[in-house]
């Protein structure tokens, strides 16, 4: 199922592969090549994050 960016409803996600950063018990990680989506007209990124 294609997902749309929620913000105008775009359909143009490109797939491309970013730095990805967040932080967890204070710390930042940095995982690098994560694939997502990112919308063409607003650049907004859409990860697929597994739950394992
Ligand atoms: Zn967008």
């Amino acid at each position: 199922m294609r997902k749309t960016c929620h913000f105008y409803g775009n359909k143009n996600l490109k797939q491309v592969n970013v730095q990805y950063t967040y932080t967890h018990d204070n710390k930042y990680l940095i995982v690098n090549e994560v694939p997502c989506e990112q919308c063409e007209y607003c650049g907004e990124q859409y990860f697929k994050m597994a739950k394992r």
